[in-house]
C-alpha cells in the first residue's frame, strides 16, 4: 500500500537523534516545561521572525487559548473558512463566540478577502485565515481589511509550518498564530503538541498563564485557566524534527512539481497551483476531478491510498445547524467538498512511488 503518508519512514529517518533526546529529557528529571520547550520556543520564534512562541498541548488550544487571551467570547463573532479542519471553527464556539463563514477562492482554496469583508458586523472581533493545505492564505487584504475595521488576525497556520508569502514566514503574518504538531502535520511529533506565535508580548504572557491554571506564581490563581502544555519529550522530537524541516518541505515540492509536470496535461484533473510570491509547502496535495469516485476507487485498487479534505463543509455540520446556514450559501467550497481528492504526499515517497500513482491517473483519462 502506498499511504497519503508514511510516519514510520519519517521516524525511521531521525531516530538516532530523536532517541538521544528523549535520553537527555529521562536524564533530566524534567518532564514538563523544562529545557527542551524552552529552547524550542526559542528556536520557532527566532526562525519566524517573532518575539514570542508559546508551546501548548495541541493546535486546537492553540487557537481556544490565544481567542480567550484576546478576550475573545460571549457575544463575539469570528470569521473564518467553511472549508478546513473542524477545529478552526470549534475553537472560536469554544471560547462562546460565533463563527461567522466567508467563502473562499476558487484557485487557493483559501478564505476570500472580499466575501470577509461582506461578514462584518459592530460584534466582529477577529478574523482566522487559514493556510489551507500548506498555501498562504492573502495575508495582505486579509490584514488591510483587519486595520481598516480594528479586528485581529489570527493566523490557522496548522497545516503550514514553514510556507512564507512575500518571502515573509507564515506564522508572523498576523497578530498571532497557531501551529498544530499532530503527527500527520507537516512538522509534526509522536502524539500531540502545538504552538503559539505572536509579536504581542503581552499577549504572550496571558496564554503563558492561562496554559497553567491561570497562575504566574505557583499555587496562587487570580483566573480560570486550562492545563495545556507541550510535554517535554514532545518538544525533544520537534527539536530534532526542526532541524529537518525545510529539507522535507523542499522534498515536497520536488514531489508537487513531478506531480505536475507529469499530470498536468490531464485534462480531467485539476491540479494545485501556487499563487505569485507565497512559497506552498504541500501539506497536502489535494486534485479536482468531477470523477472524484471512479478515481480514488481504481487508486484504491492499485494499492495507493487517497483522502477527503473535506467532504462536509463546516457551515452544513450538524452541529451548526443552529447558525441557520443552508446549502447554497457558499457554492465555492460546497462544489470542492464534492470534488476535491489528495493523493500520497510525503518527503518520504519515492519516485517510482510516484509514477504508479502517475500512471493509474493518466489512464483514467477519456474514460
Ligand atoms: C490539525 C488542525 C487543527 C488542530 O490541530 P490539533 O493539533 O489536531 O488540535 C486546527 N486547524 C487546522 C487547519 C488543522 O489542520
Amino acid at each position: 500500500m502506498i499511504n497519503l503518508v508514511d510516519l514510520r519512514r519519517q521516524f525511521q529517518s531521525v531516530k538516532h537523534e530523536i532517541l538521544k533526546g528523549i535520553d537527555d529529557v529521562i536524564e533530566s528529571g524534567q518532564y514538563v516545561l523544562g529545557s527542551k520547550v524552552k529552547e524550542l520556543e526559542e528556536k520557532v520564534a527566532k526562525r519566524l521572525g517573532v518575539s514570542d512562541a508559546v508551546a501548548v498541548a495541541n493546535g486546537t488550544d492553540a487557537l481556544v487559548l490565544t481567542l480567550e487571551a484576546y478576550g475573545i467570547g460571549k457575544g463575539d463573532e469570528v470569521i473564518t473558512t467553511p472549508f478546513t479542519f473542524f477545529a478552526s471553527a470549534e475553537a472560536i464556539s469554544r471560547v462562546g463566540a460565533v463563527p461567522v463563514f466567508a467563502d473562499i477562492n476558487l484557485v487557493t482554496y483559501n478564505i476570500d478577502p472580499s466575501e470577509i469583508e461582506k461578514k462584518i458586523t459592530s460584534a466582529t472581533k477577529a478574523i482566522i485565515p487559514v493556510h489551507l493545505f500548506g498555501h498562504p492564505a492573502d495575508m495582505d487584504n486579509i490584514n488591510k481589511i483587519a486595520k481598516k475595521h480594528e479586528l485581529l488576525v489570527i493566523e490557522d497556520a496548522c497545516q503550514a509550518f514553514g510556507a512564507s508569502y512575500n518571502n515573509k514566514k507564515v506564522g508572523s503574518l498576523g497578530d498571532a498564530a497557531c501551529f498544530s504538531f499532530f503527527p500527520t502535520k507537516n512538522l509534526g511529533t509522536m502524539g500531540d503538541g502545538g504552538i503559539i506565535t505572536t509579536s504581542d508580548g503581552v499577549l504572550a504572557d496571558k496564554i503563558r498563564k492561562l496554559r497553567t491554571h491561570g497562575t504566574t506564581k505557583k499555587y496562587y490563581h487570580d483566573q480560570i485557566g486550562y492545563n495545556s502544555r507541550l510535554d517535554e519529550m514532545h518538544a525533544a522530537i520537534l527539536l530534532v524534527n526542526l532541524t529537518k524541516i525545510d529539507e522535507w518541505n523542499q522534498a515536497r515540492r520536488r514531489f508537487a512539481q513531478r506531480y505536475r509536470q507529469q499530470l498536468g496535461n490531464t485534462s480531467h484533473l485539476k491540479l494545485p497551483t501556487e499563487a505569485d510570491d507565497c512559497y506552498h509547502i504541500y501539506h497536502l496535495f489535494c486534485i479536482e476531478s468531477e470523477h472524484r469516485e471512479e478515481i480514488t476507487e481504481a487508486l484504491l485498487n492499485a494499492g495507493i491510498q487517497t483522502g477527503i479534505y473535506y467532504p462536509r463543509c463546516l457551515h452544513l455540520q450538524e452541529v451548526y445547524s443552529s447558525l441557520d446556514y443552508k446549502e447554497g450559501d457558499f457554492p465555492i467550497a460546497e462544489a470542492l467538498s464534492e470534488k476535491l481528492f489528495a493523493i500520497p504526499m510525503h518527503p518520504f515517497l519515492s519516485e517510482s512511488e510516484q509514477d504508479q500513482i502517475i500512471s493509474i491517473l493518466q489512464q483514467k483519462e477519456g474514460n
